[in-house]
This record gives C-alpha cells, sequence and structure tokens, in this order.
C-alpha cells in the first residue's frame, strides 16, 4: 500500500460488486476541515441494501461509492479555521448534505434533513462517499462532539438519532393535547403515557430506551416468540417485550391499553398497519423503517380513515436528523450507558476487521449492531 491510498469497502454499482479497495487519502482542503481517523463503523439494513444495488449512488466522479454512514471517528488534524474541535477528540459526523439550490429554505437553515428539493447527498449513501474506511475529511459543521466515556459505545449514536429527531417531533405535535406541562423537566415528558416499539433491531431497541428515560411505559411489539437474546434485552431495561407470533394485535392492544405513542422501527407494512388500527385516542404513530417495494397488500382503509379522524391520530413519517438530534443522542447515550451498562453494551453484538465485510454486508443478518473497527 502506498501512503495516498487506503483501504475502503464500498459498492461498484456498473458491475454489481461489493470490494474492499485502494482508495485515495483524503486531504483537508478548506480551512474549516479536520480529518479524521475511523476508529468504528456500524453496519445497518440501509448499508446491506445499498449492497442489493436497490439504491446508492456514486460521486459524479467515481464508478464506486464508499459506503458507511454510522462512524466514530478521532481528530487527527484540523485546518487553520476550525474553532470546535482539536486532535485527539472523538466525534460523530452526521450522515446528509445540504443541496445546493438558494431556493430551499430547510437547507440554506441547515435542516437538510427536510430538504425541499431532493438535491441533497449523504455520506455513504448518496454521491458522497461513507466512512467505512480508514481516514474521511470533514468541515466541523458536520462533526459532533462526544465525551471519551462514550467511546465504546459512541457507533450507536447514529441509529439513536432516529429515536431522538422522531421524539422531538412528538413533542411538537402533541403541544395540541396538555402534554408539554413542564418544559424544565423535558426528561418526564411521557411520564403517564404509554408507547409502543415496533421490532426489536438496533433502532428499536435504542428507541426503546430512549422512551423509556423520557418516562414512557414502553413495550416492544416484535416478530420472534420468546425467549430471545432481544426479548431478554428489552425486559432486563424495563420495557415489557411481546411477540406478535404468540400474540395478535388486538390481544396486544387489550394488554397494553391506551396507546399514545406508536414508533414503528420495523420496516414492514403488514404488522404496521395492524398496530396503526389499535393506536389510541389522540396518539401519534411515526414511521421510520423503509419496506422494499412489494405487491399490494390489503388494509382496513376505510377503517383506520374513520379512526384516524374521529380519533386525533397523527401519522408522521421520518428520515434522516439534524444537529441536535445527534447532540440529544449523545446526551441520551451517557444516560443509557449509567442506566443500562450491560444492556447498552449488548446492542453491539459484534466488532469485526474490514476484512469481514462481505459476510457483515452480503451475508444473513445476524446478532442486533455489528460494527466494522478500525482499532
Ligand atoms: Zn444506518
Ligand atoms: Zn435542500
Amino acid at each position: 500500500m502506498n501512503n495516498d491510498t487506503m483501504r475502503a469497502v464500498g459498492v461498484i454499482p456498473s458491475k454489481r460488486e461489493v470490494a474492499l479497495f485502494q482508495h485515495h487519502q483524503p486531504t483537508i482542503r478548506r480551512p474549516t476541515e479536520a480529518r479524521i481517523r475511523t476508529i468504528e463503523v456500524g453496519i445497518c439494513g440501509t448499508d446491506r441494501e445499498i449492497c442489493t444495488f436497490a439504491y446508492g449512488t456514486p460521486p459524479n466522479d467515481s464508478d464506486y461509492l464508499v459506503l458507511g454512514h454510522e462512524a466514530l471517528g478521532e481528530i487527527i488534524e484540523v485546518g487553520p479555521g476550525v474553532s470546535r474541535f482539536r486532535p485527539g477528540d472523538l466525534v460523530v459526523p452526521t450522515v446528509r448534505r445540504p443541496c445546493p439550490h438558494e431556493s430551499c429554505p430547510s437547507c440554506r437553515d441547515a435542516r437538510q434533513d427536510f430538504c425541499f428539493t431532493g438535491d441533497f447527498t449523504e455520506r455513504g449513501i448518496k454521491m458522497v462517499h461513507g466512512y467505512m474506511t480508514e481516514f474521511f475529511v470533514e468541515d466541523e459543521v458536520h462533526l459532533n462532539l462526544v465525551p471519551k466515556e462514550l467511546r465504546d459505545v459512541a457507533v450507536l449514536v447514529e441509529p439513536l438519532t432516529v429515536a431522538e429527531k422522531a421524539l422531538a417531533q412528538v413533542w411538537q405535535v402533541q403541544r395540541r393535547l396538555n402534554w408539554d406541562v413542564d418544559p424544565n423537566h423535558p426528561e418526564g415528558m411521557g411520564t403517564g403515557k404509554t408507547a409502543v416499539v415496533l421490532g426489536a433491531g438496533p433502532v428499536g431497541i435504542l428507541g426503546a430506551m430512549t422512551l423509556l428515560v423520557n418516562g414512557f411505559k414502553t413495550f416492544v411489539y416484535s416478530r420472534s416468540a420468546e425467549p430471545n437474546p432481544k426479548a431478554a434485552l428489552v425486559n432486563s431495561i424495563g420495557a415489557k417485550y411481546i411477540s406478535s407470533e404468540t400474540t395478535s394485535p388486538s390481544e396486544f392492544a387489550k394488554i397494553v391499553g391506551n396507546i399514545d405513542l406508536v414508533y414503528e422501527a420495523v420496516g414492514q407494512a403488514k404488522i404496521s398497519f395492524d398496530v396503526l388500527k389499535v393506536l389510541g385516542l389522540n396518539g401519534v404513530f411515526v414511521f421510520t423503517g423503509i419496506p422494499p417495494v412489494k405487491p399490494a397488500i390489503p388494509i382496513e382503509a376505510d377503517t383506520l380513515m374513520r379512526q384516524m379522524v374521529l380519533m386525533n391520530q397523527a401519522i408522521i413519517g421520518t428520515v434522516n436528523a439534524d444537529r441536535a438530534a445527534f447532540e440529544a443522542a449523545i446526551r441520551d447515550l451517557a444516560t443509557f450507558k449509567k442506566r443500562w451498562p450491560q444492556a447498552l453494551q449488548s446492542v453491539i453484538t459484534g466488532r469485526f476487521p474490514l476484512e469481514s465485510y462481505r459476510e457483515l454486508l452480503l451475508g444473513k443478518a445476524t446478532g442486533i449492531k455489528n460494527v466494522i473497527s478500525l482499532g
């Protein structure tokens, strides 16, 4: 290997190949950029889907796309205009970058998570290389400082931002009710309310932790019958795991009572719409999963529409996260680590070298969150 290149894992869509290859080492080109050594990169369903070539677009000047959007790194060099970071700092980068259009109020306001034009880019997903490599360069505005104590779990920040952004929107929507009783104690705003998480993958488990620290009575409704490791983890943090294999949605609703909030993290329409049918009065349902395109399924559309109107229900679809969600995720991760040190660790089920990319990306999905560790 020569000094100008480094190892990277990515896709070559034109050849339908997933490969470990040599990629040029990035250098600082603008004063506000920092160079970062990658410590860990999480692998998720998005990466696995890009490896099926369903989406994932290389940069304009490249026939490949370096994967990876869930990263933890250490700053090793800063440009002269960097004010918030020093070498040695641990950082988690955000994923989405703004579109170039002056007419996009969201991107011009650093809220590219709500881009209006669709011309945003995303590191490791859309037209910008990702982090599944040894080094990357990023502008400091897209980096978030991570306390050193969180080094062993900080790769979970990005998947946790899904719940953080969802919950931020739930608070906004539920201002229509008397939910925001005490803004000085936002961590307790879910007290007395019941939340349901659909799915027990990393986004679901981290979502359940977020709901619990916000005071919600929390249920996780997921397929696999008990006993299983995910159910044990969920029950160990004080949520209640219920299997959809052994408990139907209507039986589930009887057990749970009035459902104030559903946090969908399963990416399956059937079970999601089954549970939408049992959403409670004034309830909110947040969709975060992206199901693959499949043949149409029957749903009771009239019943659902009637109920949504008569019960004041709100449905939110949410994608991508803003800086505030990253900052909230870093804060909450510290809370999770104090409250559930073992459970939080066990969300990371495996750490692997870069060379294991093939089974991680193309093999059968195993464990909860698998991570590529570059040391
Ligand atoms: Zn991801
Ligand atoms: Zn935009």
